[in-house]
């Protein structure tokens, strides 16, 4: 599966769901999945 790199930073790196409206901030990303705060790579 080809990863969009504007998905990158709307990833979770906890369970690995992209969710476009989860980034408040590029500094401030929250997984409305899982609740993880993870941190965009
Ligand atoms: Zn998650």
């Amino acid at each position: 599966m080809k990863v969009d790199p504007r998905f990158t930073s709307q990833r979770c790196s906890a369970c690995g769901i992209v969710d476009r409206e989860a980034r408040e901030s590029q500094a401030a990303f929250q997984c409305r999945s899982c609740g993880s705060p993870a941190t965009p790579t």
